[in-house]
């Protein structure tokens, strides 16, 4: 990681929304298993936790009278109501992790990608699709089996997840999670291609390291 630090000048940010149930957080929870120098950004909610989740690693559970109080000190990078709850992205916590040159995975939805677009033109923007609306649908159900949500929430997820399906052209990257294995590799390609980008190469790190015997 040290190296990573002294190459680049800082860290990428990969904003990744998928419609509730296309495999959004296995994919992610893959990726930092499989790739180093990768840390997601810890949004705050005010939904409740979901068994096994824990606070401050899946999400910063708070109370909605606090997430509006953060609302209004201008803490949020972005916030939008998602499924009746409030999700957020703190600006603080952003901005310390691509100082210190972390690439950050961003799993926010698609009215809080088109909000962070604004000011963040550099951001990679990719779109997980289930392979169709009917297997989102099977997945939701068997989500359901063991966690609180309730039909209603999966109807809800359903209904939501046309309309944020069919702006999969604004992103970057599209990964069709069909068969497990292909979307993992797909997704380490796009992070591991976008890692390359001259652009990011600390142009003094290439002078004193590679250049330096010419010197
Ligand atoms: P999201 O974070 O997008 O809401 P999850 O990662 O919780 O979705 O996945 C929803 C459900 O689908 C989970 O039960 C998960 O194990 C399952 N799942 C995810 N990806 C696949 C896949 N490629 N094939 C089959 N099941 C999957
Ligand atoms: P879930 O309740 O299933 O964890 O997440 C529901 C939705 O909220 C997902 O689409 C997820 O991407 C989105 N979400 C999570 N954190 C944030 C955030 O900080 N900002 C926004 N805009 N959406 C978020």
């Amino acid at each position: 990681m040290a190296s990573v630090r002294k190459k680049k000048t800082r860290g990428s940010v990969f904003i990744i929304s998928a419609p509730s149930g296309a495999g959004k957080s296995t994919l992610c929870t893959g990726l930092m298993g499989s790739l180093e120098n990768i840390r997601p950004s810890v949004s705050y909610t005010t939904r409740a936790p979901r068994h096994g989740e824990v606070n401050d690693v899946h999400y910063t559970f708070i109370s909605e009278k606090k997430f509006r109080n953060m609302i209004g000190r201008g803490e949020f990078a972005e916030w939008a109501e998602v499924h009746g709850n409030l999700y957020g992205t703190s600006a603080k916590r952003l901005k310390s992790l691509i100082r210190a040159g972390v690439d950050i995975l961003l799993d926010i939805d698609v009215q809080g990608a088109d909000k962070i677009r604004t000011s963040l033109e550099d951001g990679v923007y990719i779109f997980i699709m289930p392979p169709s609306l009917k297997v989102l649908r099977s997945r939701l159900e068997k989500r359901m089996g063991h966690t609180r949500e309730r039909p209603e929430d999966v109807a809800r997820r359903l209904a939501k997840a046309r309309e944020e399906m069919r702006r999969y052209n604004r992103y970057d990257y599209v990964i069709i999670n069909d068969d497990l294995q292909t979307a993992r590799r797909e997704f380490e390609s796009i992070i591991i291609a976008e890692r390359l980008k001259s652009g990011l190469l600390d142009s003094r790190w290439v002078k004193k390291t590679i250049f330096q015997q010419e010197e």
